[in-house]
């Protein structure tokens, strides 16, 4: 498969979504569903209601203090007021927690402009309105993350219905808001398979609120290990509901730790910027940390969504690492005065009518309808690149392109990341983590974690030899161009053809056979992949490319794939005993074609279990990239011992 190619046996895709009920503004300025017959928020003291039932309820803020991190789980999103009221006591809150995590759930998202005409009502939530305003995310089915204040408050919204998104998600809930449409206009927000989904997730010690106190509620709470009370509740209301698990536990606070990423690409740099983010001291270790022998060393890649009309734990992975990328990239500062992602939109060509009849289908499809992915037909292509296509196309406006080394660069560039241009030869676990040896034998580094993100030779660790990467040569090849002849958004045909860029368009890729070899054999730059880059061009846009020039340049690098087209994130299972880790140790690699689009979410899986945050993913596809199913698929084959 070359960059961005979808396997072509895709079946109909079962995750349509369901849209929500169109809420009401009534006369007296009330936000209203008819489904539930009930308002959105109350006028009269929501916010203070907020505080009461839900804040003091669980003992906020005085509970979060002297944590290392807290989690709050919440049960119907709605205008988000709930989360704005809880991030507004976090920044005010004096006490040393490091980081607010937030959960909320919601079947039928609001409208950014109904959100926006709701939180009107508080201007008291100052700028955190406009900040969840600005990324709040499409209605698209699935698991979305904001992040909020550096990385100090992370919201992980899920649209879908509860008791299946919570059974989709891992993460160590300390308070619960149980809010939503009261339990007699919206029974199925209460029912028992959203409570066990609450059991299951709850810390030891954790606390839930809620304004109802109904029987049904309390009782089903009781079941499952709660002790509930009727506490006073807001206003007229006599009562509202307190309810705390009966063993109190508190956890243990983290441990001080040493990170050390091995690999400075964009798996490297993507995980030390999310360690950085948490306030984690990070060593970065690559012998050549401007990229000259990385595939992200590329002067120019494409971010675009790998579209699958298929249910499988591939098509769920690429939808979930759009879903993130997108916002990734939005919150990242400028990379050289510049946003980071040039989102021109990328147009996908389709070369007969199949493929047009596929565009259809795919257009259809939540994750991109959603982001107003749409077909366009010969004349609308003829407009964006000024070269007819009969079979129309796929537009995708999200979609752009990046300068992927400068991006590695910027991403490392944090007072809490150092790097260290060196190979690391050799890593042996030590009484208290890991130690990193160079090419002589020496120990240049320890640590306690240790995140393996250096492509291929990830295989040179004899932890690690195990792993099925293969190599995958690509070139690029730019050629001189002048603006303002042909399309100035990506367009795609099998390859892909840049906008001019710095005086060329950039041609790509190759996607050509490399034998095999630890360390890898770094490819050279061949005229046969050229020809190759502009015969594809030549077959797609025939007046375009007779108006490029001659060859500026041209880069070859190696891909990491994997027999799946799934990378490997998480922790590095112990080959001797593959139902055990090796502790400290972390792997992120085999992004094959798409890192660019990857790499964000595989680094956040893995904080995700060094911190004990909330999953970024169902937990389904976190399990589909994790690093042990390679051994696991192996053992059941009899070819390992387990
Ligand atoms: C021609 C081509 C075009 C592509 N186009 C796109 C695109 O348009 N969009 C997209 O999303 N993806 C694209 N890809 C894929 C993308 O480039 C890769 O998925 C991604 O760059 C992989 O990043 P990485 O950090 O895992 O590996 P790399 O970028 O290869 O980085 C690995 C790093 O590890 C270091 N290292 C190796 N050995 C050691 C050692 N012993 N000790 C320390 N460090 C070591 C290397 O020096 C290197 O810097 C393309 C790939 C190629 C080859």
């Amino acid at each position: 498969m070359s960059d961005h190619e979808t396997p072509p046996d895709d079946k109909a895709d079962k995750n349509t979504g369901e849209t929500g009920p169109e809420p009401r503004w009534r006369e007296d300025g009330a936000l209203v569903s008819d489904r539930f017959g009930d308002v959105y928020f109350s006028r009269d003291g929501g916010l203070d209601e907020t505080r009461h039932v839900f804040l003091k309820g669980c003992g906020l803020p005085e509970r979060w203090q002297n944590r290392d991190h807290f989690t709050i789980a919440e049960t119907g999103f709605g205008t988000g007021l709930n989360m704005l009221a809880t991030w507004q006591a976090f920044r005010d809150s004096p006490g040393q927690c490091r980081q607010l995590n937030l959960i909320s759930v919601e079947a039928y998202p609001l409208t950014k402009s109904d959100m926006t005409r709701a939180l009107d009502e508080w201007p008291e939530l100052g700028d955190l309105r406009a900040g969840l305003l600005t990324q709040y995310p499409p209605p698209e089915p699935g698991v979305h993350r904001l992040v909020f204040d550096g990385g100090r408050v992370c919201l992980t919204l899920l649209i879908g219905e509860a008791a299946a998104m919570f059974g989709q998600l891992q993460a160590r809930v300390d308070a619960w808001f149980l809010d939503g449409f009261s339990p007699s206009k919206n029974p199925e927000m209460w029912r028992e398979e959203v409570m066990d989904q609450v059991a299951r997730l709850s810390a030891p010690d954790a606390v839930a609120a809620s304004f109802t106190v109904a029987r049904a509620v309390r009782d089903r709470l009781s079941a499952r290990g709660f002790a509930c009370n009727k506490a006073p509740g807001f206003g007229r209301k006599r009562d509202m509901l307190v309810a705390h698990r009966e063993a109190l536990i508190r956890p243990e606070p983290l441990p001080d730790r040493r990170f050390a990423i091995i690999g400075a690409g964009i798996a490297g740099s993507a995980m030390a910027a999310a360690l950085a983010a948490r306030g984690q001291a990070v060593t970065v270790i690559d012998p050549h940390p401007g990229l000259e022998r990385a595939a992200s060393g590329n002067p120019v890649g494409i971010v675009m969504p790998r579209l699958h009309l298929g249910d499988d734990p591939v098509s769920d992975f690429n939808r979930s690492a759009w879903r993130f990328a997108t916002a990734w990239y939005d919150r990242l500062p400028l990379v050289d005065g510049a946003p980071a992602l040039t989102d021109c939109g990328v147009l996908q060509l389709a070369r007969d009518g199949d493929e047009a009849a596929r565009f259809q289908r795919l257009a259809r499809l939540p994750n991109v309808a959603s982001r107003s992915g749409t077909v366009v037909d010969g004349e609308q292509v003829c407009f964006l690149t000024g070269t007819g296509n009969e079979h129309g196309g796929l537009w995708l406006p999200e979609a752009g392109w990046v300068r992927p080394h400068r991006l590695c660069q910027a991403l490392r560039q944090h007072e809490a990341i150092t790097v260290i241009d060196k190979a690391v030869a050799r890593i042996r676990p030590s009484d208290s983590g890991w130690d990193l040896f160079d090419a002589t034998g020496e120990v240049m580094l320890s640590a306690d974690v240790v995140i393996v993100a250096n492509g291929l030779d990830s295989r040179l660790y004899s932890q690690l030899d195990w792993q099925p990467l293969r190599p995958k040569r690509g070139q690029i090849t730019e050629l001189a161009a002048e603006a303002g002849h042909g399309p100035n958004c990506i367009t795609t045909f099998g390859h892909y053809l840049s906008p001019v860029i710095d005086g060329r368009r950039i041609v790509g890729a190759s996607y050509d056979h490399w034998d095999d070899a630890i360390p890898a054999n770094w490819p050279d730059v061949r005229d046969d992949s050229d020809e190759g880059n502009r015969a594809a061009l030549a077959a797609a846009m025939p007046a375009l490319a007779g108006m490029l020039g001659h060859v500026i340049d041209s880069r070859a690098a190696l891909r990491a794939t994997t027999p799946d087209h799934l990378p490997l994130a998480g922790p590095a299972p112990d080959p001797e005993n593959i139902a055990a880790v090796l502790p400290g140790l972390y792997l992120l690699t085999g992004l094959g074609s798409t890192g660019l689009v990857t790499a964000p979410i595989c680094a956040e899986t893995i904080c995700a279990s060094l911190f004990d945050e909330p999953l970024s993913m169902a937990d389904t596809t976190a399990a589909a990239i994790a690093p042990a199913r390679f051994l696991e698929r192996a053992a059941k084959r009899g070819q390992v011992t387990v």
